[in-house]
């Protein structure tokens, strides 16, 4: 429990630190290393390993890309290769490392000791490369199973790499895998992402295939997600049990200087956290993932690391783990770093900018504009089949992305609302809108933009990136779903993002079918063109290039009909509703049983979270505000009385002593009504969650509120928690 003198140490602790310095790598002649000698050292690559004849090589990289069958004596021989690669470097453990839908990573560690004739070895068999079996029942399954069939089993992902997780004392090999029940239900995060971006794959690949770019073999989709997060002092964070118990501060009283000044932005870093964000990139580059920018963010304390686009799955499988190097990484330098969507109220709240965009195995982007008008109706036509998408399952998007914490940004004045629209820039909105309309392709008006320009990447890329409020915004040359929270494991909104373009590409490619009715002399680009139209005209509702965080607008979108599910409770829901979900199962990226199974995990997650913040809440107040409010009281109380018994009047202590009075009598009444709500929660799970977000939450903020008036009158040396200002500012 914090203590007065708990805070008074962890601000001398915090202000006295020193920069903690790492040895880099450095060559014989001992000059430092370069980043692209040692990147990727900690991740094993089959297509550059020793020990694979190049005749397997080839079959793992078809496996792979085009996700043909392994044969077991091939997969033998990458379970040797990797083995004597991990024990050269060290390893004595491997491990199946996969995300249940916790939304973190699981690890089960074995030794690679084994016996032959009774002579201890390192082994590492195919069938252990392959698949494990971890007990299923203690991870997340919303119902789905009870714990007499527990088994699971986990699947080697051979599309991710395996990499090296470097211990004090010891290394261990990860092997990335899905992670499946014994009736083949996808007990993970990986396991629908991979079946999405498959079915997108064929589907693009048909669609390009079919307007002309006969070479096509392939189209991945391509991510590249920004993680933002905060950085408070070690000693701060431990003695603030609403931060270890749920990531963020359930109350605090604003620091005078917190945003306003907007200088924290791209501003010049802190040495101290300077130095942990090189550690930070030092380790993920040696584990080949490409971290490139870096930087303050707006707020106070918080930051942003940006890594190299890359296929999608491997991608999500980065995003966890830059996400554990930064927590591991942040404490080797007496940070915790915070990823909560929202740690301090008043400040802004930390997100992940997903970009996403498809690319050909040839490396053309879809989305990229182009100089020639050809690939332009490419362009424009698998834009708006995106746009579509959006408009079509904004629902589901918004669904993929609800949480608890996630509540706190969306619509917060400083996030996208929860209103899925689609910003495309000016430029484009104007293009866009001649062909609905009709008009003559060329754009009318002062925008002079000849479409076959080359200027066209150039202008859209400096006009758009200008809205911070759109949720989903086209930047050049990709989109980003900029709504995705920040502690949450990207796979799952990308699964959802996926299957929605994977079904309009689908319809696309039936309609360019019966224009051409398979004669395919006939006019693609006209076809083509048609197709944009037909989209445009109906989803343009989601188009808007507004203000997204202004009153306006949700009366805008309110009239045109578009989604707005305010709370995880509202949004959650959609996951039941067959209308949004059908394509889904249709497309069996989601059976409907793992449909379920996510709404149960869902909807119990967002309570049990808010429920411990509950109690955390109460115990806050009552362990520290309460007791501190009565060691003020009795402070102004011993002196008004001292002061009257030697003949004084005391209007400036009686004025406190009824603020003080007055705000303990609010913050009480506050907490009893709070406690006698969540003594009175509704079984139902879906039930409670609605009463949560509707009824609870709110109360607790009144609550937070109440604290925080305490918080702002009584002296700070009786404040026992470490306040917004040392937290954010003291380091
Ligand atoms: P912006 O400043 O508009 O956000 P950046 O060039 O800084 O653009 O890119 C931000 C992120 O977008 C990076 O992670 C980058 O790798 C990623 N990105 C760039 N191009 C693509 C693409 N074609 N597909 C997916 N992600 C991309
Ligand atoms: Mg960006």
């Amino acid at each position: 429990m914090p203590s007065k003198y708990s805070r008074l140490s962890a601000k001398k602790l915090a202000v006295t630190r020193t920069e903690r310095s790492i040895e880099r790598p450095v060559d014989i002649q001992g000059n430092l290393l370069k980043v692209s000698e040692y990147y990727g050292e900690n991740v094993f690559h089959f297509s550059t390993a020793t020990g694979i004849p190049e005749s397997v090589k080839e079959e793992l990289q078809q496996v792979s890309t085009l996700g043909s069958h392994l044969k077991k004596e091939h997969a033998e021989i990458v379970a040797k290769a990797v083995t004597e690669w991990a024990i050269a470097k060290g390893a004595t453990h491997f491990c199946h490392w996969f995300q249940p839908l916790t939304g973190t990573t699981a690890e089960k560690h074995d030794a690679f000791l084994d016996f032959e004739d009774d002579r201890p070895i390192e082994k590492l068999s195919a069938t252990q490369l392959l698949q494990g079996e971890p007990d299923a029942s203690s991870f997340p399954n919303g119902g789905c199973r009870s714990t007499f069939e527990a088994r699971g089993y986990t699947s080697w992902d051979l599309t991710s790499p395996m990499f090296l997780l470097d211990g004090a004392n010891g290394k261990t090999l990860c092997i990335p895998t899905a992670f499946v029940s014994y009736y083949g239900d996808a007990l993970d995060i990986k396991t629908p992402l991979l079946r999405s971006v498959t079915i997108l794959d064929d589907l693009a690949t048909e669609f390009m295939n079919l307007i002309g770019f006969k070479n096509t073999k392939k189209v991945t989709v391509t991510c590249g997600a920004e993680q933002e997060y905060f950085l408070i002092d070690k000693s701060f964070y431990f003695a603030r049990p609403d931060l270890v118990m749920t990531g963020r501060t359930l109350l605090g009283s604003l620091s005078h200087k917190n945003q306003q000044l907007d200088d924290h932005y791209f501003g010049r870093i802190p040495g101290r956290v300077l130095a942990c964000m090189e550690e930070i990139d030092f380790e993920l580059h040696k584990l080949g993932i490409p971290a490139k920018t870096r930087h303050n963010e707006v707020a106070p304390g918080q930051f942003e690391l940006a890594q190299i686009f890359r296929d999608a799955n491997v991608a999500a499988d980065n995003n966890q783990l830059v996400m554990a190097t930064i927590k591991d990484v942040a404490e080797k330098h007496d940070f915790i770093s915070l990823l909560h969507e929202k740690p301090f109220a008043g400040v802004n709240g930390s997100g992940k900018h997903l970009n996403w965009s498809m690319a050909t195995d040839e490396g053309l982007n879809l989305l990229e504009p182009g100089k020639e008008p050809h690939s332009n109706m490419r362009f424009l036509a698998v834009t708006a089949i995106v746009i579509e998408a959006v408009y079509r399952r904004a629902k589901l998007l918004r669904m993929a992305i609800a949480s608890q914490g996630n509540d706190h940004r969306l619509g917060a004045n400083e996030a996208p609302p929860s209103i899925i629209s689609v910003f495309t820039g000016t430029n484009l909105e104007e293009i866009f809108k001649s062909i609905k309309d009709g008009e003559n392709f060329s754009p009318t008006g002062e925008v002079t933009l000849d479409l076959g320009a080359h200027q066209l990447a150039n202008l859209m890329m400096d006009n758009t990136d200008r809205n911070r409020t759109s949720p989903f915004a086209f930047t050049g040359n990709k989109f980003e779903f900029r709504a995705v929270g920040s502690t949450q494991s990207i796979g799952f909104p990308l699964s959802i993002l996926n299957s929605a373009v994977a079904e309009v590409f689908s319809e696309s490619i039936d309609f360019l079918k019966s224009e051409i009715k398979g004669d395919s002399s006939k006019d693609i680009d006209t076809a083509l063109m048609k197709l944009t139209k037909k989209l445009l005209k109906n989803s343009w509702s989601v188009v808007f290039n507004g203000d997204g965080y202004s009153d306006d607008w949700l009366k805008e979108a309110k009239k045109r009909g578009l989604p707005n599910l305010k709370t995880t409770a509202d949004a959650l829901p959609v996951l039941l509703d067959t209308e949004q979900t059908k394509y889904l199962v249709e497309s069996k990226i989601f059976k409907q049983t793992e449909l379920d199974m996510r709404y149960n995990v869902l909807v119990e997650r967002y309570n049990t979270l808010r429920e411990i913040e509950f109690t955390t809440l109460v115990g806050l107040v009552e362990k520290n505000v309460l007791p501190c409010s009565l060691e003020y009281k009795t402070k102004l109380g011993g002196v008004i009385k001292l002061q009257k018994d030697i003949g004084l009047e005391s209007s400036v202590e009686v004025e406190l002593y009824k603020k003080m009075n007055f705000a303990c009598e609010t913050l009480y009444s506050n907490l009893m009504t709070f406690k006698n709500t969540i003594a009175n929660m509704p079984e139902d799970e879906k039930v409670r969650s609605v009463e949560i977000a509707n009824t609870i939450y709110p109360i607790s903020e009144q609550v937070a509120k109440a604290c925080s008036d305490i918080e702002d009158l009584v002296p700070n040396d009786l404040w026992q928690l470490p306040t917004y200002y040392e937290m954010l500012f003291l380091r």
